[in-house]
């Protein structure tokens, strides 16, 4: 199929309301078309995000229980595909640009250092020493818009199209509301970590199936696994994304948006989320995985190890800075904080350990 009926098909499958095949914000830089190429702009910019090195280390980065310490447990990339996977359902079902919406989706944890939260957490307080900050979904926008190399010296980033790299602003403003594809990425986000966290939780045996089951959104998830015959975690996906197929099918058709400037023009989560209902049950979930789960001793017997691997790394980089960091900053202007924290970002779990044990010796 050429470009032109590839883009046919797709906008007659398009909501008005939805992100066009095309785009309408274009990238930083203009790029040669390669006439045989029928790929559509977020197909391209979802290859580009997939085959990035970033992407890959993501495999040896922690979601919970650290990278590596059970065959089973989920890793950051685990945990990524299955954003993805429910996002595009979910976009699918609303008529929404499915490409754009995973793309989003493979991208959004670029920006996760090592050791998760905690890692976010540590190097947050390193950067504050500086009177700046860490956050991980603005390192996910840094990864894909500087520090990844396209080809050469001279192409800094991934050259993406303006929807993925704002889809990535969770916490940041932006002139306008998100895109009706960014914001189900957040909702794929939260509704992949409760079910597989709890799974993991399970597995680990530090929550118990009737823990769960306690739980207003684990008791209806439990009466839907019985029916479907699945597993407690997919019913647990299946009734939070029931839930936010249903309240956004029908917010949308109340509101009639007609483009997406007319989403531009709502507040976020007017036109997609979850009922308020589940909305509180979620709450509760989430409050219990935290107590039981997050701040479980076995979970957080990580969080000293990890501080201090962070906090030393930075450290002794920025007294004497390797040559790795050194790059990092000519290649991107930047202060030698902010290379040093890109580098330490970068690293998988394993790796910081590795440098961390180098140190001390
Ligand atoms: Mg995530």
């Amino acid at each position: 199929m050429d470009l032109p009926s590839h883009i046919a098909r797709q906008q007659h499958i398009l909501a008005p309301y939805a992100v066009p095949a095309t785009g309408t914000l274009g990238r930083s830089e203009a790029e040669y078309m390669d006439p045989e190429d029928s790929r559509l702009p977020f197909e391209r910019d979802r290859g580009r995000v997939m085959h990035s090195t970033p992407f890959r280390l993501l495999d040896r980065k922690t979601q919970v229980f650290p990278a590596g310490t059970r065959d089973h447990f989920r890793t950051r990339l685990t945990h990524t595909l299955e954003v993805a996977n429910i996002a595009r359902g979910l976009a699918r079902s609303l008529s929404l640009n499915e490409d754009l919406a995973e793309t989003i989706a493979l991208a959004h944890d670029l920006g996760h250092p090592p050791f998760g939260h905690v890692g976010e957490g540590s190097l947050n307080t390193w950067m504050q020493t500086y009177g700046l900050q860490f956050e991980h979904n603005l390192q996910s926008h840094r990864i894909v818009s500087v520090l990844v190399m396209r080809t050469d010296e001279s192409a800094a980033g991934l050259n993406l199209n303006h929807e993925v790299l704002e889809g990535l602003m969770k916490h940041q403003q932006l002139p306008h509301a998100r895109t009706l594809e960014a914001q189900i990425v957040d909702l794929s986000d939260r509704i992949a970590y409760l079910a597989h966290d709890t799974d993991d939780g399970i597995r680990s045996g530090l929550i118990t199936v009737d823990q769960v089951c306690a739980t207003a959104l684990g008791k209806q998830s439990l009466a839907l696994q019985g029916e479907r015959k699945t597993k407690l975690r997919h019913a647990i996906i299946h009734t939070l994304a029931r839930d936010v197929k249903r309240t956004s099918h029908a917010r949308i058709t109340a509101a009639d948006p007609q483009s997406v400037a007319d989403v531009y023009d709502h507040q976020p989560e007017e036109l997609v989320g979850y009922s308020r209902g589940m909305e509180q049950k979620m709450r509760e979930y989430y409050d219990f995985l935290f107590q039981d789960l997050y701040c479980h001793p076995q979970v957080t017997a990580l969080t000293h190890m990890a501080e201090e691997c962070i906090l030393s790394l930075c450290n002794s980089y920025i007294a004497n800075p390797p040559e790795h960091v050194l790059r990092i900053q000519r290649r991107t202007e930047s202060t030698l904080v902010e290379a040093v924290k890109d580098y330490v970002a970068g690293m998988t779990d394993d790796y910081a350990k590795a440098q961390y044990e180098l140190l001390k010796h």
